[in-house]
């Protein structure tokens, strides 16, 4: 029997976490467990499960390891061990692959599409630089495109600030046309008031979703906000299993759902959540503004996924400063981008090669990247 001997986890810039399990007849899996601005708390998570239960087993039993990891310590669930499960997940499955000699999607029932719609993040306060950005992604072949509806907002503002939402939706649509999707994110910074107005008056610039309306403490909010316009509602990437998403499914009033396969306990738990998906008649766009084992761990699930809308993907995000998704990896054609598409990924196990060397490099810096704090203008604080 084959067992697990050894494991490395490096924080490396710009604000990830990677993970590699070493067997005893020599193969490596990589993991991306990692809570934006937790490294280190999840990092320590990592290191309990390991320490504590997983090295000296047999890697190939995923699902038991995944059941222990989950209900083995009594408290359960929430960011911190998700991401940590998520991470070991990823590189068991990544070992299985590279044990069986197939790209993980194989043994996950095989690709259910030829390649992974992914779309863009685009940047800029102003109308004229979104409007700027989008057109400048879309003559770059991307035909899905992300942006933010607004900086912070007052749990009532002023029609300015609703004002000011639409004018930069509606300049990215008459730059780049119809036939372009545009998620626009509220990234949790709306209050459910201040949701449905915005939701109303974007409706006419028809963004292909209205993403995290109102942070996912308040998703018993999003029926309510859902009577109020016709534009898809997504949310999901602080959600962390089947069991948090249970209830929005039964809500009826989501239609696209983001877990992240680095939050939600990784492929095994991310391919259950969008197959529940499924039988409400939910897309599957899974979160993904993060690094390259991840995204990797993303195209595996949606190419086995019938129900996968886009794929959201982190290159040249405005995280990525000091490095960007495709720098660690040796085959950086593996997610080659084409036409707003990317391969899926043949090679056994997540597909992936590792450049271990700079990994290592990148992993003496210091990283320690924590979110920003917003406070109004009366110095309370509000949502990043
Ligand atoms: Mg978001």
């Amino acid at each position: 029997m084959s067992e697990i001997v050894d494991y490395d986890l490096y924080e490396v810039p710009p604000r990830w976490l990677f993970l590699r399990v070493e067997t005893s007849d020599g193969l490596v899996g990589w993991g991306e467990p990692v809570v934006e601005g937790r490294a280190a708390t999840v990092r320590t998570a990592v290191e309990e499960l390991m320490d504590n239960y997983l090295l000296r087993k047999d890697p190939a039993r995923i699902e038991d390891h995944w059941q222990t990891m989950y209900r083995g310590g009594f408290y359960r669930g929430g960011p911190v061990l998700m991401s940590a499960i998520a991470g070991i997940d990823q590189a068991l499955w990544d070992i299985k692959g590279k044990r069986f000699d197939a790209p993980i999607h194989e043994l996950l029932g095989g690709r259910a599409r030829d390649r992974v719609r992914v779309y863009q993040w685009i940047g800029g306060d102003r109308p004229s630089e979104v409007g700027e950005a989008a057109a400048e992604k879309v003559e770059n072949g991307f035909t899905g495109l992300k942006m933010n509806a607004t900086s912070e907002l007052r749990r009532v503002d002023n029609p300015a600030a609703v004002d000011n939402a639409v004018d930069r939706l509606r300049e990215v649509r008459e730059r780049v046309g119809p036939e372009i999707d545009i998620g626009v994110d509220f990234h949790g910074r709306v209050s459910k008031p201040m949701a449905k107005r915005l939701a109303e008056a974007l409706e006419p610039y028809e963004p292909m979703f209205i993403e995290e309306p109102v942070l996912s403490e308040h998703n018993d909010a999003l029926g309510d906000i859902a009577r109020h316009t016709t534009i898809p509602i997504a949310t999901g990437e602080r959600l962390y299993s089947r069991w948090d998403f249970k209830e929005i499914f039964e809500s009826g009033a989501v239609d696209v759902i983001q877990p992240d396969l680095s939050h939600a306990g990784g492929i095994t738990e991310v391919k259950k959540i969008a197959a529940m998906a499924e039988a409400y008649d939910v897309a599957l766009a899974p979160h993904c503004p993060l690094g390259p084992i991840a995204l990797a761990s993303c195209v595996h699930v949606d190419a086995i996924s019938p129900n996968a809308l886009i794929q959201e993907q982190s290159l040249n995000i405005h995280y990525n400063e000091t490095s960007d998704v495709l720098d660690y990896l040796e085959n950086r054609n593996v997610f080659r981008y084409d036409d707003g598409y990317i391969e899926i990924p043949t090679d056994p196990g997540l597909g992936i090669d590792i450049d271990q060397e700079y990994v290592e490099r990148q992993a003496e810096k210091t990283v320690n990247w924590h979110n920003p704090v917003w406070r109004n203008d009366d110095g309370s604080v509000t949502e990043w």
